[in-house]
C-alpha cells in the first residue's frame, strides 16, 4: 500500500476511488431532495446555470441525481462483486475437494462458463431471476463467478504441488481440511486484488444491465437507469446523458486503475523475501557444529521446517557455502530440498515454522535482525532463480520494467537509472536485443530467455548469495547446458555463493564444487564433488549415481532405479530413514546414524558407510 502512492495509476485509482467512496456516503443526504423534487416549470430542460446538466420529463435536476445515484451504483456493484466472488471461489475450489469425475464435471463447467460472453450470462441470468436490480444483481454476479473461479482453480493448482500440501495429504489431512487451511490462505491476496479489478467491472456491467432496461427499475436510480433515460435526447441536451456517462467512466477508470496498482505493488519481484512468512526462530545448535564460520556466505545450523500436526520436511539440517562456491543440495523429490531454500529465503508459506540453531547470511543472523533489515538484506543479497520463470515473472508487466523495480525499491535508484541497468543486466545474461526484449512481456520470451531474465533479476543487486532451485527442468538439454554455463559465469564473476537445487545427481555433478545429498528431510552425506564418482560412501548416495545411465549401459534393459519409496515426512521414525529401501540395513539401523566426518571435507549418515 505504501508504493501506491509512487505510481501515476496509483494515484489516479486512489483519487477516483476515495471521490465515489465519499460521493456514495454524502451524495443521499446532500442533493437527495433537489434529486427527488418535482418540477413542471422546468421540464426537459437542456443544460443552463441552475441545473448544468438539464432536467428530466418531471423537471428534476439531473445533477443532482447524478449525485445521489452514485450510492445505489456503487452498492449493487459491490454486491454483484462479493457474489460473483464467493461462486467463483466456491467453484474453483471444489475440483479440490469432490471425487475425480465430479472434479471434471465441474472444471468443464467453469471452462464452459468462462467461453460463454459475460454479458450475455448476465442478461439471461437476469431475465431469469426478474428484471429490477436483484436480477441485475444476480446475472452480474453470475458472469463474474467464472472468472474467479478459474483464477481459483489456477491458483490452488500452483500451490498443491507445494511440499507442505504433500505433507499434509500424506498424514490423512481432509481434502476439504486442506483446502480452507493450506491452500485458501495461501492464494488469497491475488484473488483480493482480483475483486478490486472485478469492481469496476462489476459497476460497467450494472450500468449497462440498467441502460438496457434490464437493471434497476423506477423510481429507483442508478447512474444506467440515467443513462437509459437521458439517450432519447442525447442529440438535442447531450449534457442530460453526459452526466450519468462519465460518472460511469470515472468509476470504473478508478476500480480499475486501483486494482491494477494494488497488482503492481503486491507482485514481488524474484528476490524479493516474503514479508509475512514465518522467520528462522533461533533454536539449539547441533554439538559439533557450533563453531561460526566466519567467512562462509551462507551458515545454516540445525535448520527445522514444521508444519501443524508435527510433519517437519526438513530436519536439523546444516550446511555452509563460501564465497565463488557452488554446492549441490540434491535428493528426490520431497526430500525437503526446496523448502530449505524456502526457509533460507523467509518464504516458507503460512502456517510452516521455521527453526534454526543458526541461519547467517553474510555474516548476520537473520532471527535476529529486524523485520525491515532482514528484508533489506534478502533483498539486496540473494538472489532466488525458481524451476519456472512464469512463476517468477509477473506475466501482467513488462520484463525490464519488473527488473527495474528490483533497483527502485532496495537501492532507490531513479526509473531512468534502474531501465538502463535492467538493460544491461539482459545483456550481461547474453540476451540479444536487450533493449527490445526489456519493452516485451514474458510471454514473449522463449523459456531459456525468461530464465536468463530470472538470472538478470537476480543480479540487479549485487547477490552474495544465488540459490537456484531446479533451475534447468522446464528447459530442453542445449538450453540446460547454457544456463548451467551462466550460472557457473555468474558465480566466478561476482564471487557469489550458489546453492544449486536438483534432483539430477548428474548435472550437480556438472556444475558444482560440493555435493549436499538429502534424504526425508535431513542431510545424509555431504562431499567434494571429485568423490561423487568413487568415493561416495551412502548407500542412497550410490544407488543415485547407479541409476545414472553410462556408455556401458545396457539400453535394451530398463534403466537401473531405488526400488521403495522415500518415506512422507509424517512416516519418518526414529532409525534410518532410507533402511526400507538400504540392501545393507541392520538391526543397529534402528537407531538413526549422526552425520559424521568419514575423510577430508566428507560428511555421513550411515552405520554401514565404507
Ligand atoms: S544406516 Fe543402515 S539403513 Fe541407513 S543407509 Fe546405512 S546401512 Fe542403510
Amino acid at each position: 500500500m505504501r508504493r501506491l502512492p509512487r505510481t501515476p495509476a496509483g494515484i489516479a485509482g486512489i483519487v477516483l476511488v476515495t471521490l465515489m467512496v465519499i460521493l456514495a456516503i454524502i451524495g443521499p443526504p446532500i442533493w437527495g431532495a433537489g434529486a427527488e423534487r418535482i418540477d413542471s416549470t422546468v421540464i426537459l430542460q437542456g443544460a443552463s446555470a441552475a441545473h448544468p446538466l438539464g432536467t428530466d420529463n418531471l423537471g428534476r435536476d439531473i445533477l443532482a441525481r447524478v449525485l445521489v445515484a452514485g450510492r445505489l451504483s456503487l452498492t449493487l456493484a459491490l454486491l454483484a462483486t462479493l457474489i460473483g466472488a464467493a461462486a467463483g471461489v466456491v467453484l474453483g475450489a471444489l475440483p479440490s475437494v469432490l471425487p475425480r469425475r465430479a472434479a471434471r464435471l465441474v472444471t468443464g463447467t467453469v471452462n464452459a462458463l468462462v467461453a460463454f460472453p459475460g454479458l450475455l450470462l448476465a442478461m439471461f441470468t437476469a431475465v431469469v431471476t426478474g428484471l429490477g436490480a436483484r436480477g441485475a444483481v444476480l446475472g452480474i454476479g453470475v458472469a463474474i463467478a467464472p472468472g474467479f473461479a478459474r483464477l481459483t482453480q489456477t491458483l490452488a493448482a500452483s500451490v498443491a504441488g507445494a511440499d507442505y500440501v504433500s505433507a499434509a495429504r500424506m498424514l490423512g489431512v481432509s481434502r476439504r481440511r486442506i483446502m480452507t487451511s493450506h491452500v485458501l490462505p495461501n492464494i488469497a491476496e491475488p484473488l483480493i486484488l482480483n475483486l478490486t479489478q472485478a469492481l469496476g467491472g462489476a459497476l460497467l456491467g450494472l450500468a449497462g444491465m440498467s441502460f438496457l432496461g434490464l437493471g434497476v427499475q423506477p423510481p429507483s436510480f442508478d447512474w444506467g437507469r440515467l443513462l437509459f433515460d437521458g439517450l432519447g435526447r442525447i442529440y438535442v441536451t447531450p449534457a442530460v446523458a453526459l452526466g450519468p456517462a462519465v460518472a460511469v467512466a470515472f468509476a470504473g477508470i478508478g476500480f480499475n486503475l486501483l486494482g491494477d496498482a494494488l497488482a503492481h505493488a503486491a507482485s514481488r519481484p524474484a528476490v524479493t523475501a516474503g514479508k509475512d512468512v514465518p522467520r528462522a526462530v533461533p533454536g539449539s545448535v547441533e554439538p559439533g557444529l557450533d563453531e561460526p564460520e566466519p567467512d562462509a556466505v551462507l551458515e545454516v545450523r540445525d535448520l527445522t521446517v514444521t508444519f501443524p500436526g508435527g510433519v517437519t520436511p526438513v530436519r536439523g539440517l546444516s550446511l555452509s557455502i563460501a564465497p565463488g562456491e557452488i554446492v549441490g543440495l540434491v535428493g528426490e523429490s520431497g526430500s525437503g530440498k526446496s523448502l530449505t531454500a524456502l526457509a533460507i529465503g523467509g518464504l516458507v508459506p503460512h502456517p510452516g515454522r521455521v527453526n534454526a540453531g543458526r541461519l547467517r547470511l553474510c555474516g548476520t543472523d537473520l532471527g535476529e535482525l529486524p523485520e525491515q533489515e532482514r528484508r533489506r538484506l534478502l533483498g539486496t543479497s540473494l538472489a532466488m532463480v525458481f524451476q519456472d520463470p512464469m512463476s517468477s515473472l509477473n506475466p501482467a508487466l513488462k520484463v525490464g520494467g519488473q527488473l527495474a523495480e528490483v533497483a527502485t525499491v532496495h537501492q532507490g535508484a531513479s526509473r531512468t537509472e534502474a531501465r538502463t541497468r535492467a538493460v544491461d543486466r539482459l545483456e550481461h545474461v547474453h540476451i540479444p536485443e536487450p533493449d527490445r526484449r526489456a519493452r516485451q512481456h514474458p510471454h514473449e520470451l522463449s523459456g531459456g530467455m525468461r530464465q536468463r531474465a530470472v538470472i538478470a533479476m537476480g543480479l540487479m543487486g549485487t547477490p552474495r548469495l544465488i540459490i537456484a532451485d531446479e533451475p534447468t527442468t522446464a528447459l530442453d538439454v542445449t538450453v540446460q547446458r547454457q544456463i548451467l554455463r551462466l550460472l557457473r559465469e555468474v558465480t566466478d564473476e561476482t564471487g557469489a555463493a550458489t546453492l544449486f537445487i536438483s534432483h539430477d545427481i548428474a548435472v550437480v555433478g556438472e556444475l558444482c564444487h560440493r555435493v549436499v545429498v538429502m534424504y526425508a528431510g535431513r542431510v545424509v552425506e555431504e562431499l567434494p564433488v571429485g568423490e561423487l564418482a568413487s568415493g561416495a560412501a551412502h548407500p542412497y548416495t550410490r544407488a543415485l549415481i547407479a541409476s545414472l545411465p553410462d556408455m556401458d549401459t545396457d539400453r535394451s534393459l530398463p534403466l537401473a532405479s531405488i526400488p521403495g519409496r522415500q518415506p512422507s515426512p509424517a512416516e519418518v521414525g526414529g532409525g534410518c530413514a532410507f533402511a526400507d529401501r538400504c540392501e545393507l540395513a541392520t538391526d543397529r539401523c534402528a537407531e538413526r546414524p549422526p552425520l559424521i566426518p568419514y575423510g577430508k571435507a566428507h560428511l555421513v549418515a550411515c552405520w554401514e558407510a565404507s
